[in-house]
Parts: C-alpha cells; structure tokens; sequence
C-alpha cells in the first residue's frame, strides 16, 4: 500500500501574520509544484517564494521551504507553505492541496510517521506532545532535554550493560554448553545486575518530579469558613484572585487558579469552607470542595485559634496548617503544624517549600533526566521487576543461569517497550492521540 501524501495547518487557526501549512509524503513537492503552477524543482532545506493558486486565481504569495527524503522531520519529503495568516487563505490552499492528491493529517501523524522512519524513538515522540504543552520554563528545559537524548542516552546505557551481561550468560549456555557461571563471572554478573536494578528503581522514582512537570499539581486548601483560605492562595499566589471576606461562606464554589510552584504547574484550589448549611448554594460548594479534595495531590488543612481543623479520612497527603500567628500564636505541640499568617506572610516560604517536599519535588537532581509519562513509568517499572528477578534467582540457584538469563532478557525487551522499539498499535495509537493535528 503506498503511503499517503498528508496535509494540514502546523500553526493555531486564525488571523496572523503567518501561517504554516505543512505537507508530508512521496507526492509532498510534486503537490508543491503544482499548487504554484511553478515546475521548478525544489532545494533540500532552501526557502523558496512562489504563489499559490486554487484552480486560475491567485490566493496568496508564500514562502515555500522543502526538506527532501530522508532529511525531514518525518524523513519522507516536507514542503513548509508559510503563507499570510488568514483563515481563509489557509482554508482554500489545504482544499487545494486536498483536490491535488493529499489528505488530510490524522493528530499527531507527522510524528508518527517520525517515529515509524525512525528519526525518533517513542520517548522523543512523547517528549514533543509534552513540550508543546509544557505549562513551565522547568518543564520546557526537561522535555528539550529528553528530545535531544536526555532519558533515550540512560536507557542505552542500560541496555548495553545488560546485553553485555547477557553475552555472558549465553556464551555459557549456547557455547560451553554449561549451566553454570563460573564464581568469577556470577559475581561479575549480579553486581552488574545490582547496578542496573538501582538505576532503573531511581529512573522510576524520577516520575515524582517528571510526572508532575508534564501533568501539574493539584493542591486543595480545606478548613472551616474564615481559617484564611482564600487569603493563603491569594499570598501564595501574589495576585488577588479570589473575594477576601470576613463573612463566612463567601467562597462558595471552589476557585481553581495555575501557577508554578518550584517550576512545576500547580493548580491551587481555594475550596469552600467545610461546614454545616442549610442554604442549598453552600451545600453544593461544599460538595464540590469534597471533590476537589478527592482528585488533590496534597491537602493543606488549614485551622487557627479558636476553629478546629477539618477532619478528612481521605488516603491523601495531608499538611496542618496554623494560620494567623500574627493574632495568636501557635501553642499546640504537634511539630507536624505549619504555623503562618496568612495576611503577613510569616511562614509562608517554609510552607511552600514543605508543599514541595511532600510532593516529592525537592528530590530530583535539576539536571538529572526525568521519565514524564505514565506508560514510561510502567515500561521501567517492569524493567525493575525483571532484574529483581533475575537477583533473587541468582541468589536462590546459586550458580544455574537458564531462568535467570531468560530474566535479563525481558528486562532487555521491556526497555525495548520503554523507548517504543517494540510497542503494539494499540499503544501507538494512544500516545498519538493526544498530539494536536498539524503535529
Ligand atoms: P476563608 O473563608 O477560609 O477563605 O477565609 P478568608 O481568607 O476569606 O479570611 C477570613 C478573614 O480572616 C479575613 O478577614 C482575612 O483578612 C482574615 N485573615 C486571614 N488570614 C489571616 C491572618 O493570618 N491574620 C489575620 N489577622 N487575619 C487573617
């Protein structure tokens, strides 16, 4: 089956100075051709100005630069038409360009096509999707890094040193016909073994700080009317956001605002006061509050002189919060309160910062490279598993390496998983979904 010629607007619909239309496939710069009734071949990586046309008319003078086979973003043959921003110029060259032979591009099927001529590995692929939506410079550099290498180098590495291990052990197996490793060797093999179940284990534990760079933070702020909820977002915040009032059950529905917190997206939710009403509105913000706090990563509790905490049994990272030192301070003995002011600020820093710990966002090394999806964490969560595996039957059977190798060989295949080298479609599919169309 011949691989389709594809299309479609790489830049946001609308009015702007420039728009990129983008097409990809083996008809990509016969189309081109075409499309300015201008037959003149086209340089690899060179801008060139031609016109563009629907059937006689002339729509828009263009920009046009072609990225010839197998140097192109998808490796097959790209033409760029950066044309005028106009949605209607966009819309009468893509009909055009349809009418000449491509059609249009599914989501994410540019780097699908990327991925499937190998010019990056499903780790890169993914990384893409997370940089255009990355909510943070932090999470920009990250996913940039991961693009460029980052976590794909780890993972080579990771795998090379396994395969090296893995040539012992069928060397053994295969050529010497020998069941068993030979002390020297076995020793060599399970510290090999040792080491990569450490990096792999701390690979995992890096999704703390990678997952929630790509997802973002939710932290719900809970406690009675007036504890000074709304005014601990609004200092946290440093803007004015949601209504200060000393009425309680002002804030009736809850208030989602996104900001960053050390670098990482975090949506703080200012929660309605938890207490009982009779007034329906009420009843229903509080309802949402309990929501709220249900889908939150951490709860600050809050509470002050005179207003007892809000007790919620929820299996959720928790953190009390005394407010209002400024009236009274905190005299209770639990070491665990964060006691602050809210209106002044005393406090504050060493909250935020005890937000951040709880998260787990003060463990990773800022350079250290990050696994940033949930299907990255699994992959290399089943890498761990088989090289414990692989350490326990070492341990139990001595010197028999059979079961063990065949250990080592699935840590290797799910590494494989990890960067997409072997992924079914299913798969696939998902990961692309989620890529805007133009991508
Ligand atoms: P919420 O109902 O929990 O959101 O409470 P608000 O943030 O609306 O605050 C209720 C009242 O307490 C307002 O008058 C605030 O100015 C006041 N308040 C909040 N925090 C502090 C604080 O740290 N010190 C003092 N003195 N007043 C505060």
């Amino acid at each position: 089956m011949s691989v389709a010629t594809i299309v479609s607007q790489s830049t946001p619909s609308g009015f702007s100075a420039i728009a990129v239309i983008r097409l990809s496939g083996p008809k990509a710069i016969e189309i081109a051709q075409k499309l300015s009734k201008n037959n003149k071949p086209f340089k690899h990586r060179t801008a060139q100005i031609r016109k563009i046309f629907s059937e006689k008319s002339l729509i828009d003078k263009a920009v046009f630069t072609a990225f010839l086979s197998p140097e192109s973003y998808t490796g097959e043959d790209v033409v760029e038409v950066s044309c005028h921003g106009n949605i209607h110029i966009c819309e009468t060259t893509i009909n055009e360009i349809v009418k000449l032979g491509a059609r249009i591009a599914e989501p994410g099927e540019y780097t699908r096509r990327a991925f499937v001529n190998g010019k990056l590995n499903l780790v890169q692929a993914e990384s893409i999707v997370q940089l255009i939506n990355a909510k943070s410079v932090e999470a920009v550099k990250h996913q940039t890094r991961n693009i460029d290498g980052g976590i794909t180098d780890k993972i080579k590495e990771l795998k090379e040193s396994l395969i090296s291990i893995l040539a012992y052990m069928e060397y053994e197996l295969d050529v010497s016909e020998e069941v068993f490793l030979d002390p020297k060797t076995l020793k060599k093999v399970k510290k090999t073994v040792k080491d990569n179940l450490k990096t792999a284990k701390s690979m995992c534990n890096t999704f703390d700080q990678g997952g929630a760079l790509s997802y973002g933070v939710k932290v719900a702020f809970v406690g009675k009317p007036n504890v000074g909820k709304s005014t601990l977002v609004n200092k946290i915040l440093g803007i004015e956001k949601s209504i200060i009032s000393n009425v309680p059950g002002t804030t009736r529905d809850t208030i989602s605002t996104e900001t960053t917190i050390g670098g990482i997206p975090t949506t703080l939710v200012d929660t309605a006061g938890i207490h009982l009403s009779e007034n329906e509105i009420e009843k229903e913000g509080i309802k949402r509050s309990f929501k709220e706090i249900k889908s939150a990563d951490l709860v600050v509790l809050l509470f002050c002189d005179g207003v007892e905490v809000v007790d919620i049994n929820e299996d959720i990272e928790k953190i009390f919060v005394y407010n209002k030192i400024d009236l009274q301070p905190y005299t209770g003995e639990d070491r665990k309160v964060v006691p602050i002011s809210a209106s002044t600020g005393q406090g504050i820093t060493s909250l935020v910062k005890q937000i951040r710990k709880r998260l787990g966002l003060l463990k990773a090394n800022a350079a250290e490279p990050l696994i940033t999806t949930i299907r990255q964490k699994s992959a290399m969560e089943k890498v761990s598993t088989s090289l414990s595996k692989t350490l326990k039957l070492l341990g139990e059977n001595v010197e028999e390496i059979e079961l063990p190798a065949q250990e080592v060989r699935n840590a290797i295949n799910n590494i494989d998983l990890f960067t997409g080298k072997t992924t079914t479609n299913d798969v696939l599919d998902q990961v692309f979904s989620t890529f805007c169309v133009g991508k």
